[in-house]
């Protein structure tokens, strides 16, 4: 078990075709998986995704967390993403 710590989103980096999943209670990880690693928010650290795949955590997957309301993205791998 890992925790990850997401990143933000960068202006112009996000997809039209996916959502921003909206974490209601602070307390309560928006995904809960069953994968090795849990992912937090850059801002404050509060657990947005619970036992996640990282195949599962790709660009299209944003957390809004529902401390600091910051929108985190959870690429890991920045050597994946092409330039443009
Ligand atoms: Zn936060």
């Amino acid at each position: 078990m890992a925790t990850i710590t997401m990143r933000h989103v960068r202006d112009g980096e996000v997809p039209r075709d996916g959502g921003t999943a909206i974490q209601d209670d602070p307390d309560r990880p928006v995904f809960r998986g069953n994968g090795p690693d849990d992912y937090v928010c850059v801002e404050c650290g509060n657990l947005l995704a619970a036992s996640m795949d990282g195949t599962y955590m790709t660009k299209k997957v944003r957390v809004r967390c529902g401390r600091c309301s910051t929108v985190n993205v959870a690429i890991t791998d920045e050597s994946a993403r092409p330039r443009l």
